[in-house]
């Protein structure tokens, strides 16, 4: 009886159920919410979203997203530093915690460990080699997971960097083992910021 017996609404609860932060209780009130407004929310809403669904992707170079619309950020000329974050998430939370305000590469995920001389596996390592290249960038910060995964990806890409001679940083062990960049608190990723340490090859 959840939304009347009406498929429509029925459909759309299961849906907007599955978004983060929401069950099937909130997911029904907002439905609700729609409806009683539907030049207000759900005409705008409707537009907002396949114009999103049309026009926002991930860009191929630097894995942040971007408007089919627009350059991405990551064709802006000159930059020194490139901070490299597993996810979106990821870097919203170092964006919103102020510490660092250069570039940043988004690798789509970590290299499952133990694989780490298996090719990149779809993450965006070779494009942020050449970045490193093309932009004569000085600085690589690895702001990766303190996890098995974290760390191999970590290895694999100080690895592949080995001939730019770009300095690379990797954020200090204030971040918990296992520890996601998503999940810490600004003070934590500060600190792991502010305290980064060079890697070097062995
Ligand atoms: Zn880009």
């Amino acid at each position: 009886m959840i939304g009347n017996n009406i498929k429509e609404i029925e459909d759309l609860i299961k849906i907007i159920s599955k978004l983060p932060g929401l069950g099937p209780k909130s997911a029904k009130r907002i439905v609700l919410k729609l409806i009683n407004n539907r030049e207000e929310l759900i005409k705008p809403l409707t537009i907002a979203l396949s114009q999103v669904y049309k026009s926002v992707v991930r860009c191929n170079i630097c894995g942040n997203l971007k408007s089919l619309n627009s350059n991405c950020i990551c064709s802006n000329k000159k930059y020194d530093q490139i901070c490299v974050v597993e996810n979106i998430a990821d870097m919203w939370v170092i964006e919103s915690a102020g510490i660092y305000k250069g570039h940043y590469h988004i690798l789509g995920g970590t290299l499952p460990s133990f694989e780490s001389k298996k090719t990149g596996s779809g993450l965006l390592i070779e494009s942020l080699v050449n970045r490193v290249k093309k932009n004569s960038v000085k600085e690589v910060i690895l702001a990766t997971s303190a996890s098995i995964e974290g760390e191999t990806t970590s290895h694999y890409i100080s690895d592949s960097l080995k001939d730019t001679k770009v300095k690379i940083t990797r954020l200090a062990k204030g971040v918990p083992v296992g520890g996601e960049i998503e999940f810490l608190d600004d003070g934590t990723l500060y600190s792991a910021f502010k305290n980064r340490s060079l890697v070097t090859s062995d």
